[in-house]
């Protein structure tokens, strides 16, 4: 994003978002289908979809990256180890070896059978109180399995807590941060490509939900109006504000 997101004065945001609101109210007027809808933000607070030569407008977008940025990113991940000889590749070589040596990797399995969620680890049962009411209740699992399970857990933590503070003396880093540390080009080099490979402008993630073309003026929010807003290019002088959004009311079609 190449924007810097700049602190606006409250009286000035609150003006932006009585101006979005305004406008949002008026393109309805003219297409109610454009407008997008929501519970919490008030009838008009979720802006709509409009794009003219004076602005362009767009609800808060809910859904993944479209800029390709996951897979660049997977790729980038695919390209580059850690070196064999890193705090990070020694770790995950221990830990591999416990886990297979001790049996840990089989007890999990056993356990989990692959749900390593919060879920896995539940029993769950449903009632029904009434009709179309439904109440689930969870219980972590007390089942044979699972007490082995909490054994080996225990007993695997233990065993990590030693390999961090084996590993640590050794690279003579701190304890802080120790399951993440690494001693090669790794960390450096992903700090690095993330820098310049964020989501591109054009990716919905990054777009703004509101752009006056000639001034620049760019809010975001998220979900609806009001709501963690942000603004670049903003005057700050009331009346410049005001006549932005007038501009943009009366580049609309008549209703
Ligand atoms: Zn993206
Ligand atoms: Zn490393």
């Amino acid at each position: 994003m190449t924007e810097i997101e700049v602190n606006i004065p409250e009286r000035v945001m609150d003006e932006i978002a009585d101006n979005l609101v305004i406008l949002t109210r008026e393109i309805d007027r003219r297409d109610p289908e454009k407008t997008a809808h929501g519970f919490l933000g008030g009838e008009h607070g979720y802006g709509a979809h409009w794009d003219n030569a004076v602005f362009t407008m767009r609800p808060y977008y809910w859904g993944d990256c479209t800029c390709g940025h996951d897979e660049r990113e997977a790729a980038w991940d695919a390209a580059n180890k850690h070196r064999d000889d890193c705090y990070q590749s020694e770790l995950r070589g221990i830990m591999a070896e416990y886990d297979r040596d001790s049996g840990y990797a089989e007890i999990n399995r056993a356990a989990f059978g692959g749900d390593e969620s919060v879920m896995g680890g539940m029993d769950t049962q449903e009632e029904s109180p009434m009709p179309g009411v439904m109440v689930m209740t969870m219980t972590p699992r007390r089942d044979k399995v699972m007490d082995e399970w909490r054994r080996a857990h225990d007993k695997r933590r233990k065993f990590e807590d030693e390999v961090y503070a084996k590993l640590c003396a050794k690279h003579r880093l701190s304890r802080y941060g120790c399951a993440v540390h690494c001693t090669c080009d790794y960390q450096p080099n992903w700090q690095a490509w993330v820098k310049v490979n964020g989501h591109r402008d054009d990716c919905e993630l990054v777009l703004p939900n509101f752009r006056h073309k000639a001034s620049g003026m760019a809010v975001r929010w998220y979900k609806y109006i009001g709501r963690d807003m942000g603004a670049t290019g903003a005057p700050e002088d009331i009346n410049a504000l005001v006549a932005i959004f007038r501009e943009c009311i009366a580049s609309l079609p008549a209703p």
